[in-house]
């Protein structure tokens, strides 16, 4: 097992952001985390970067007690935030390399694996301009790459694909599924449901901070997944139809 949380709990002021919340993520897996907004997904995943520390529960990774050994579990963790940076005032390339040494990577390996990742996520021209001038996606690709570089026994990524065209995320997991193929695992956060079912090997629909189910991807028909969210977390989109009917009407009735 490379990832173990046991009964995590963590509470924020008066709101419960994690109630009880037990998973195990294991060699060769890519993990999906689902949930409606608020769920506990991101919560999950600072958890597992040792960003925040859970009131109560443990957390294991690679064999390391990560609470007590916070260094060395970062050591063997990848981990992509939602809201993902690159320092302004560096180039991707000098981003790459410090994060890069950071890990201790030999620094001739370091350049060959930031060459390939240049190549792999077609970021040729853009890796020696300053990321202040780069959009949402090519920071996507710059901070993936350097989760990719690092060559983690456990990748922790919230919302992988949030700004990747369609073939850039193609590529994403083909990667993931490399790496979790050659000895990774990996978990993931996504709103979006044919991704999940697509790139993950078991699911996991977290609400009010309670992982309440947990599924084979293959146990599970494609077009299935989406009621089976809205029949755990309760969340299905309201009706709307006649808004805009019913305001037009108004506002031609109005003199
Ligand atoms: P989303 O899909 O919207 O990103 P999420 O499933 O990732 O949501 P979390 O961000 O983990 O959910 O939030 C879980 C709960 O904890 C929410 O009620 C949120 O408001 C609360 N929360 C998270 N971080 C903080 C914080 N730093 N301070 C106070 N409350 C927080």
């Amino acid at each position: 097992m490379i990832l173990s949380l046991r009964s995590l709990r963590k509470s924020y002021d008066d709101s419960v952001a994690l109630d009880d919340l037990s998973l195990e993520v294991r060699e060769g897996e890519i993990f999906g985390l689902l949930g409606p907004n608020g769920a506990g997904k991101t919560t999950t995943l600072r958890i597992v970067a040792g960003l925040v520390y859970p009131d109560s529960g443990s957390v294991e990774i690679d064999s390391i007690d990560a609470l007590q050994n916070q260094d060395d579990a970062r050591r063997v963790t990848a981990y992509v935030p939602d809201e993902p940076t690159v320092y302004p005032k560096l180039t991707g390339r000098e981003f790459l390399r410090f994060t890069g040494r950071l890990r201790r990577i030999d620094p001739e390996e370091l350049e060959r694996r930031i060459e390939f990742h240049e190549r792999l996520f077609d970021m040729k021209g853009w890796l020696d301009t300053r990321a202040e001038s780069y959009s949402h996606g090519m920071v996507q690709r710059v901070v993936l790459s350097s989760a990719f570089i690092a060559v983690p026994r456990l990748y922790a990524i919230d919302e992988p694909l949030v700004g990747l065209d369609p073939a850039t995320a193609e590529t994403f997991y083909r990667m993931a599924r490399s790496a979790v193929d050659n000895g990774a695992a990996m978990v993931l956060s996504t709103h979006t449901l044919p991704v999940a079912h697509r790139f993950c090997d078991r699911l996991g629909i977290i609400h009010e901070g309670r992982l309440r189910r947990v599924m084979l991807t293959s146990d599970v028909p494609r077009e299935d997944l989406q009621d089976i969210f809205f029949d755990i977390t309760g969340t299905e989109p309201a009706v709307v139809k006649n808004y805009f009917r019913d305001v037009f009407q108004k506002t031609q009735k109005t003199p």
